[in-house]
């Protein structure tokens, strides 16, 4: 599939010693050997084979850090267009690039007059980087929605179309972030969204935003427009400090584990997930720590989001990693529990 792009390039455009510090949202500096910026799926072919000793791909840079230089090329996933394919009569099939941003996407869709996206508005990145992370917010998870993904594979050099069971689809992880990392460069989704809506508004801070402005029979639109103002009044916006969303998922843990911690630690929010296993705020554990807030240099541990990494303005890739390691190890030595990091995390040797 190619999606008319006017004025697109009959050539991969390519970059040498680029500046990556616009193409993350911490903002941190990190130089690569070379850029190709993908802008079509043909564009896919005609570039050098992906080398995981040297190479990484990027959509919008907003889950990534850099802790090195990339010594070899960044695949910048420029691939554009959004259309709608099919109407069924329980579902209407969109196509995505994976290249469009994501919230441009989501308010898209919101104009289609089409729902299931509006809890996940306003989460920065593109719309090919959402399977990977699996993304998710206010009770509603990505594979929710999705029907298909297609990639290019590195591993067999074909192009595949993997269906939602396929992408193997975790709490913020997936086939594409953790059993197979970089065998997919991701270049299109199919979603399923609805013409009809179904509220999903068991959060509590959206529950009470609601509420509080009066709207008891929520349309599409208003969840939408209320998940942006509490994104907005509690996550750092990227394009002004630099961060990269959560830096650490909330812990799932066996409810016995559960038990002994709530035994020491009576307050700590807690939610299940499935029979034996529940979910444990790792902001909570973080703030609990006293570490909200906490610097080392330029890197900070939000003092709004205890979850949040940020950059305060000359932070490097390094920097960020040594703080996250003593909050991880902080959080250990307290609670017992090792929290994984949300982003992906590029460090390599020097190549020489
Ligand atoms: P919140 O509403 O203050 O809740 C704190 C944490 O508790 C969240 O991480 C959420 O888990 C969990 N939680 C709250 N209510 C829950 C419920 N009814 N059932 C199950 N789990 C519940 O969260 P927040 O930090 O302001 O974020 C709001 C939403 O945006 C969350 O879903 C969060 O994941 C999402 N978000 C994602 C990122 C990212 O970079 N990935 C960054 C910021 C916010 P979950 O995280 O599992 O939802």
């Amino acid at each position: 599939m190619r999606f008319p792009v006017a004025g697109a390039p009959e050539t991969v455009k390519i970059t040498e010693n680029p500046a990556l510090v616009s193409m993350n949202s911490f903002a941190v500096q990190a130089h690569a050997g070379l850029l190709f910026e993908i802008e079509c799926e043909e564009d896919v072919l005609s570039i050098p084979p992906f080398n995981t000793e040297r190479d990484i791909v990027l959509g919008g840079g907003s889950n990534v850090l850099f802790r090195t230089d990339i010594p070899g090329s960044v695949y910048l996933n420029r691939i554009r267009g959004r259309e709608i394919l099919q109407q069924h009569s329980d579902f209407v099939l969109v196509e995505v690039g994976a290249g469009e941003n994501w919230h441009d996407l989501v308010t898209w869709t919101m104009g289609q007059g089409l729902t299931g996206l509006e809890n996940l508005a306003l989460i920065p990145g593109s719309a090919g980087a959402a399977p990977i992370q699996n993304i998710g917010a206010y009770g509603v998870e990505l594979a929710g929605v999705v029907d298909s993904v297609t990639a290019w594979d590195w591993k067999n050099l074909c192009w595949v179309i993997l269906d939602c069971a396929q992408c193997r689809f975790s709490y913020r992880d997936s086939l594409f972030k953790s059993m197979e990392p970089d065998r997919y460069f991701i270049t299109s989704l199919r979603l399923k969204l609805k013409e009809n809506f179904t509220p999903i508004i068991e959060y509590s801070d959206l529950a009470k935003e609601l509420i509080e402005l009066g709207i008891k029979t929520p349309t599409a639109r208003d969840v939408y427009d209320v998940v942006i103002r509490l994104r907005k009044r509690k996550l750092p916006n990227p394009a002004i400090i630099g961060n990269a969303g959560s830096f650490f998922k909330n812990p799932v843990v066996p409810t016995d584990e559960l038990e002994q911690l709530k035994n020491r630690f009576p307050l700590l929010p807690s939610w299940q997930t499935q029979d034996n296993l529940v979910k444990v705020s790792a902001a909570w554990m973080i703030q609990n720590c006293g570490l909200k807030g906490y610097c080392q240099n330029d890197a900070c541990v939000s003092d709004h989001h205890a979850l949040v990494i940020i950059n305060q303005g000359n932070a490097g890739g390094e920097d960020i990693w040594q703080l996250a390691c003593q909050v991880r190890e902080t959080v250990y030595e307290t609670f017992g529990i090792r929290l994984q990091v949300e982003p992906r995390v590029y460090a390599f040797n020097d190549p020489s």
